[in-house]
């Protein structure tokens, strides 16, 4: 049984890593903000002796004892939430990477870094490897999140350098599933809630953009992979889903798989928002044999149902 700090525990993504780790029997120390977080998303794991909930900000140092492993997943994910406080998400990103292998550093501990395929900007390279440099606009509203998640993958190749640190570095691409918030503001949650709400759906731009939308429960899985992969391997390592949509594709589907009478609405495509992204997953392949298996109308499926609870309630 290991010691498990998870930064952004309470969010999306973290919540369904903490109850992987309690489920294999570790102790999960669940940190969070709960800036876009929420304890309703650990509440099946709050009272369990092996999960403790702690509300701090990684923008501030923290002194956690006996750990063997941190993942370092705090950070607002979605460009309404990351764009609110620009300069608190380059803090998030950049102090909180600084503070995690600070952590690493004084235990021993191996650790992750959720990264992001926006470190590959708008690209021009399609689909992306992780050999490709990327594409970033350093002054856009964008900026904030991914020229604080590059630097963040600089400061933990930096440390293993430096100090032989044990670091995982994945690059996610777009991932949805059950517990994003209803007012996320991503295009999954957005169309499925307002499909269900009888209201228009929101397409920015024309909706030729593409993206690649992996299933939660595949991502949380390639990150268990890759954190107990051989040391030698730190990434950077791309994990998404292949399946390339244009958001009028994926707004068809979710009107099909919901039943819904919404009609599509245009507005105006968000700044520097990239045309295309599919992520290069032979890395991840070779290295991990982790490849994706929930298709997207079957995760569609499975977060549509929640949202339904949800919206119940
Ligand atoms: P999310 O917004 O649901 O979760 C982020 C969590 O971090 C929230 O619980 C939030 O309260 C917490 N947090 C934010 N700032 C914090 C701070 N300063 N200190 C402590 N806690 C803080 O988003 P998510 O989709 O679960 O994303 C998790 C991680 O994965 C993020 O680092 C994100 O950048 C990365 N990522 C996600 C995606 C995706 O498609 N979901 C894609 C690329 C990268
Ligand atoms: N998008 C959209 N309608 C929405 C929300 C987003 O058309 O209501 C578009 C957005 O402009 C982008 C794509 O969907 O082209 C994915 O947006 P999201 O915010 O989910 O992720 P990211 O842009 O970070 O990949």
């Amino acid at each position: 049984m290991k010691k498990i700090l998870v930064t952004g525990g309470a969010g999306f993504l973290g919540s369904h890593l903490c109850d992987r780790l309690i489920a294999q029997g570790h102790q999960v120390v669940c940190l969070d903000s709960f800036f876009t977080g929420n304890e309703r998303n650990v509440a099946g794991l709050v009272g369990h002796p092996a999960f403790t909930l702690m509300r701090h900000d990684v923008v501030d140092a923290v002194r956690i004892d006996g750990l063997d492993e941190i993942y370092n997943l705090a950070c607002p994910a979605s460009p309404v939430h990351y764009q609110y406080d620009p300069i608190h998400t380059m803090k998030t990103s950049v102090l909180g990477a600084l503070n995690m292998l600070e952590l690493a550093r004084a235990t021993g501990a191996k650790v992750f870094q959720a990264s992001t395929s926006e470190v590959y900007g708008d690209p021009t390279v399609h689909p992306q490897p992780e050999a490709y440099w990327g594409n970033v606009n350093t002054i856009g509203i964008r900026s904030c999140y991914d020229e604080g998640k590059r630097a963040a993958e600089t400061l933990f190749f930096d440390y293993q350098r430096a100090h032989s640190l044990k670091i995982k570095v994945v690059r996610i691409f777009n991932t949805y599933g059950p517990r994003m918030a209803a007012d996320d503001g991503r295009v999954v949650s957005n169309f499925i809630v307002q499909a269900l709400r009888g209201e228009d759906l929101t397409v920015y731009g024309d909706g030729s953009q593409t993206r690649s939308f992996c299933y939660a429960d595949d991502l949380v899985e390639g990150f268990m992979r890759l954190m107990n992969s051989d040391d030698a391997v730190t990434g950077p390592i791309n994990m998404g889903n292949p399946g390339e949509f244009t958001m009028i594709e994926l707004a068809e589907r979710v009107l099909r798989l919901t039943g819904s009478k919404s009609k599509l609405i245009f507005m105006p495509l968000p700044q520097d928002d990239p045309k295309q992204r599919q992520p290069d997953i032979t890395r991840a392949k070779s290295v991990l044999g982790w490849e994706p298996k929930v298709a997207l109308e079957q995760g569609l499926e499975k977060t549509i149902a929640y949202f339904r609870t949800v919206l119940a309630k």
